[in-house]
Protein backbone atom coordinates (compact mmCIF):
# COMPACT_ATOMS: atom_id res chain seq x y z
CA UNK A 1 0.00 0.00 0.00
CA UNK A 2 3.10 2.08 0.88
CA UNK A 3 4.70 1.38 -2.52
CA UNK A 4 1.12 2.75 -4.38
CA UNK A 5 1.03 6.33 -2.26
CA UNK A 6 4.35 6.33 -3.13
CA UNK A 7 4.08 5.63 -6.79
CA UNK A 8 0.97 8.43 -6.86
CA UNK A 9 3.45 10.82 -5.07
CA UNK A 10 5.52 10.11 -7.95
CA UNK A 11 2.99 10.60 -10.50
CA UNK A 12 1.97 13.66 -9.30
CA UNK A 13 5.16 15.24 -8.48
CA UNK A 14 6.24 14.56 -12.77
CA UNK A 15 2.99 16.22 -13.39
CA UNK A 16 4.00 19.17 -11.24
CA UNK A 17 7.17 19.51 -12.65
CA UNK A 18 6.11 19.06 -16.29
CA UNK A 19 3.40 22.02 -15.76
CA UNK A 20 6.61 24.16 -13.53
CA UNK A 21 8.64 23.84 -16.85
CA UNK A 22 6.22 25.33 -19.05
CA UNK A 23 5.78 28.56 -16.54
CA UNK A 24 9.44 28.76 -16.19
CA UNK A 25 9.36 28.61 -20.45
CA UNK A 26 7.19 31.73 -20.07
CA UNK A 27 9.30 33.50 -17.24
CA UNK A 28 12.07 33.27 -19.61
CA UNK A 29 10.11 35.10 -21.99
CA UNK A 30 9.99 37.66 -20.12
CA UNK A 31 13.83 37.68 -18.74
CA UNK A 32 14.26 38.50 -22.88
CA UNK A 33 12.37 41.39 -22.51
CA UNK A 34 14.27 42.65 -20.02
CA UNK A 35 11.37 41.77 -17.68
CA UNK A 36 11.33 40.32 -13.95
CA UNK A 37 10.96 36.83 -15.29
CA UNK A 38 7.61 35.44 -13.79
CA UNK A 39 5.80 32.96 -15.29
CA UNK A 40 2.69 31.26 -15.17
CA UNK A 41 0.24 29.04 -16.13
CA UNK A 42 -3.45 27.49 -15.94
CA UNK A 43 -4.61 23.87 -16.43
CA UNK A 44 -8.02 22.29 -16.68
CA UNK A 45 -8.18 18.71 -17.24
CA UNK A 46 -4.82 17.98 -18.21
CA UNK A 47 -4.71 20.77 -20.46
CA UNK A 48 -2.43 24.03 -20.45
CA UNK A 49 -5.39 26.75 -21.27
CA UNK A 50 -3.45 30.10 -20.46
CA UNK A 51 0.10 30.49 -20.30
CA UNK A 52 1.55 33.75 -20.15
CA UNK A 53 4.69 36.19 -18.40
CA UNK A 54 5.28 39.09 -16.47
CA UNK A 55 4.57 41.92 -19.14
CA UNK A 56 4.69 45.34 -16.90
CA UNK A 57 6.63 47.58 -18.45
CA UNK A 58 6.00 46.37 -22.32
CA UNK A 59 2.14 46.87 -21.13
CA UNK A 60 3.34 49.81 -19.40
CA UNK A 61 0.33 48.61 -16.58
CA UNK A 62 0.40 47.51 -13.59
CA UNK A 63 -1.98 45.22 -14.31
CA UNK A 64 0.05 43.02 -16.58
CA UNK A 65 1.37 40.31 -14.08
CA UNK A 66 1.73 36.64 -15.81
CA UNK A 67 -1.11 35.57 -12.92
CA UNK A 68 -3.88 38.55 -13.72
CA UNK A 69 -2.69 38.00 -17.63
CA UNK A 70 -3.52 33.58 -17.31
CA UNK A 71 -6.93 34.29 -15.63
CA UNK A 72 -7.84 36.75 -18.22
CA UNK A 73 -7.03 33.92 -21.03
CA UNK A 74 -8.51 31.53 -18.64
CA UNK A 75 -11.95 33.21 -18.22
CA UNK A 76 -11.86 33.82 -22.14
CA UNK A 77 -11.59 30.55 -23.07
CA UNK A 78 -13.69 28.82 -20.69
CA UNK A 79 -16.33 31.31 -21.07
CA UNK A 80 -16.86 31.93 -17.38
CA UNK A 81 -15.51 34.20 -14.57
CA UNK A 82 -14.82 31.05 -12.05
CA UNK A 83 -12.15 28.73 -12.48
CA UNK A 84 -12.99 26.27 -10.44
CA UNK A 85 -11.55 22.96 -12.11
CA UNK A 86 -8.22 24.58 -12.66
CA UNK A 87 -5.00 24.87 -11.48
CA UNK A 88 -2.86 27.39 -11.70
CA UNK A 89 1.46 27.13 -11.75
CA UNK A 90 3.73 30.40 -11.33
CA UNK A 91 7.20 30.48 -10.63
CA UNK A 92 6.94 32.78 -8.04
CA UNK A 93 4.68 33.61 -5.01
CA UNK A 94 1.94 35.67 -5.49
CA UNK A 95 1.51 39.39 -4.84
CA UNK A 96 -1.60 40.99 -3.08
CA UNK A 97 -3.45 42.01 -6.28
CA UNK A 98 -2.70 38.17 -7.83
CA UNK A 99 -3.61 36.54 -4.91
CA UNK A 100 -6.90 38.36 -4.66
CA UNK A 101 -7.48 37.83 -8.61
CA UNK A 102 -6.81 33.55 -7.25
CA UNK A 103 -9.70 33.95 -4.56
CA UNK A 104 -11.63 36.07 -7.02
CA UNK A 105 -11.57 33.25 -9.58
CA UNK A 106 -12.25 30.62 -7.11
CA UNK A 107 -9.10 28.64 -8.54
CA UNK A 108 -8.87 25.38 -6.06
CA UNK A 109 -4.91 24.99 -6.79
CA UNK A 110 -2.26 26.61 -6.85
CA UNK A 111 1.19 25.25 -6.82
CA UNK A 112 4.38 27.78 -6.56
CA UNK A 113 8.05 27.49 -7.49
CA UNK A 114 10.21 29.60 -5.37
CA UNK A 115 8.73 32.04 -2.36
CA UNK A 116 9.02 35.92 -1.92
CA UNK A 117 10.00 36.70 1.26
CA UNK A 118 9.39 40.29 0.84
CA UNK A 119 6.41 40.77 -1.20
CA UNK A 120 4.57 36.98 -1.36
CA UNK A 121 1.05 36.59 -0.74
CA UNK A 122 0.63 33.06 -0.11
CA UNK A 123 2.09 32.78 3.29
CA UNK A 124 5.21 34.89 3.62
CA UNK A 125 3.86 38.40 4.24
CA UNK A 126 0.51 37.50 4.32
CA UNK A 127 -1.96 33.91 3.34
CA UNK A 128 -4.50 35.74 1.51
CA UNK A 129 -5.13 32.08 -0.52
CA UNK A 130 -5.69 30.57 3.02
CA UNK A 131 -7.69 33.12 4.81
CA UNK A 132 -11.06 31.67 6.65
CA UNK A 133 -12.16 35.09 6.66
CA UNK A 134 -13.38 34.95 2.97
CA UNK A 135 -15.39 32.27 0.77
CA UNK A 136 -12.37 30.60 -0.58
CA UNK A 137 -9.15 28.99 -0.01
CA UNK A 138 -6.82 27.29 -2.34
CA UNK A 139 -4.81 24.42 -1.97
CA UNK A 140 -1.50 25.36 -2.04
CA UNK A 141 1.69 23.13 -3.19
CA UNK A 142 5.16 25.40 -2.51
CA UNK A 143 9.00 24.73 -3.86
CA UNK A 144 7.88 23.12 -6.89
CA UNK A 145 11.41 23.31 -9.01
CA UNK A 146 12.30 26.01 -6.26
CA UNK A 147 15.68 25.92 -7.10
CA UNK A 148 15.37 26.70 -10.83
CA UNK A 149 12.81 29.70 -10.18
CA UNK A 150 14.49 31.68 -7.69
CA UNK A 151 18.28 31.23 -9.52
CA UNK A 152 16.31 32.55 -12.67
CA UNK A 153 15.52 35.54 -10.91
CA UNK A 154 18.89 35.44 -9.22
CA UNK A 155 20.47 35.52 -12.27
CA UNK A 156 18.16 38.00 -13.75
CA UNK A 157 18.66 40.88 -11.00
CA UNK A 158 22.52 39.49 -10.64
CA UNK A 159 22.93 40.33 -14.78
CA UNK A 160 21.55 43.47 -14.22
CA UNK A 161 23.88 44.84 -11.24
CA UNK A 162 26.58 43.88 -14.36
CA UNK A 163 25.26 45.45 -16.94
CA UNK A 164 24.73 48.76 -14.68
CA UNK A 165 28.19 48.12 -13.49
CA UNK A 166 29.48 48.38 -17.50
CA UNK A 167 27.05 51.34 -18.57
CA UNK A 168 29.19 53.38 -15.22
CA UNK A 169 32.35 51.93 -16.80
CA UNK A 170 31.97 52.75 -20.13
CA UNK A 171 30.68 56.04 -19.32
CA UNK A 172 33.76 56.90 -17.09
CA UNK A 173 36.09 55.71 -20.18
CA UNK A 174 33.80 57.68 -22.29
CA UNK A 175 34.76 61.01 -19.89
CA UNK A 176 38.23 60.15 -19.67
CA UNK A 177 38.58 59.91 -23.56
CA UNK A 178 36.95 63.12 -23.69
CA UNK A 179 39.01 64.46 -21.23
CA UNK A 180 42.31 63.31 -22.66
CA UNK A 181 41.25 65.14 -25.59
CA UNK A 182 41.04 68.42 -23.66
CA UNK A 183 44.20 67.88 -22.44
CA UNK A 184 43.35 69.23 -18.56
CA UNK A 185 39.84 69.28 -16.83
CA UNK A 186 38.49 72.74 -16.91
CA UNK A 187 38.48 74.26 -13.56
CA UNK A 188 34.97 75.83 -12.37
CA UNK A 189 36.81 79.11 -10.70
CA UNK A 190 37.81 79.83 -14.04
CA UNK A 191 34.67 80.01 -16.18
CA UNK A 192 33.48 83.86 -16.95
CA UNK A 193 29.85 83.20 -15.91
CA UNK A 194 30.73 82.05 -12.05
CA UNK A 195 32.62 85.05 -11.21
CA UNK A 196 30.27 87.56 -12.73
CA UNK A 197 27.52 87.15 -10.28
CA UNK A 198 30.15 88.14 -7.80
CA UNK A 199 31.07 91.40 -9.65
CA UNK A 200 27.48 91.84 -9.91
CA UNK A 201 26.76 92.11 -6.21
CA UNK A 202 30.54 94.42 -5.55
CA UNK A 203 28.95 97.01 -7.89
CA UNK A 204 25.50 97.04 -6.41
CA UNK A 205 26.76 97.34 -2.49
CA UNK A 206 27.48 101.08 -2.89
CA UNK A 207 24.39 101.83 -4.60
CA UNK A 208 22.49 100.36 -1.72
CA UNK A 209 24.51 102.20 1.12
ZN1 LIG B 1 1.06 39.85 -9.08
Amino acid sequence: MGFKEDRAEKKEKKLHDKYMKEAIKEAKKAAANNEVPIGCVIVRDGKIIAKNHNRRNKDKSVLSHAEILCIGEACKKTHDWRLEDCTMYITLEPCQMCAGAIVQARIPRVVIGSMNAKAGCAGSVINILQMSEFNHQAELIKGVMGEECSAMLSDFFANLREEKKQFRRDAMEEMEQIMDRRGTVPAPSAEPSTAAPENESESAEPENK
